[in-house]
């Protein structure tokens, strides 16, 4: 079985990467299934105190599915608030692109 930090490190990058391959413009039925994939995602992320703490916030803060960046961001501080929780490092929003599409520029 995977333990609760191998899973969070996968599903992070898995969710990043999906905010970030989102669309610029996404349809209303896009936008709508998005949000949607949030609310059920946090029912059913098997980590009962992790998925317990993330209903609670996401319902505080609920998706920003209407372009690619606000969902991007929107993600990126949801991580963040987990990261406050563990004691461990924020990350700089305004690399999430970098980070998770296009690569550190160096
Ligand atoms: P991770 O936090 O897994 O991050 C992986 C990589 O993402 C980092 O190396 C960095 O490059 C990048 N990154 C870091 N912060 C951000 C950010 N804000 N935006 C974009 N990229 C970023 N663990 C618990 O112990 N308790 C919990 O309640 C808990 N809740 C969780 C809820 C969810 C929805 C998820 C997906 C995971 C949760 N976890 C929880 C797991 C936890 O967040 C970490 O994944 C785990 O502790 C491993 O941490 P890590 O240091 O390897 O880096």
């Amino acid at each position: 079985p995977l333990d609760k930090d191998e899973l969070g490190r996968s599903t992070w990058g898995f969710l990043h990467s999906m905010a970030s391959y989102y669309p610029d413009k996404p349809t209303r039925r896009e936008a709508e299934d998005m949000s949607k994939f949030f609310n059920i995602f946090s029912k059913f992320y098997p980590c009962e105190p992790c998925a317990l703490d993330f209903q609670e916030d996401i319902k505080k803060n609920p998706p920003r599915t209407d372009s690619k960046d606000h969902l991007a961001k929107w993600l990126c501080e949801r991580h963040n608030t987990v990261n406050l929780k563990l004691g461990k490092p924020l990350f700089d929003c305004s690399k999430i692109h970098e980070r998770w599409r296009d690569g550190w520029k160096d």
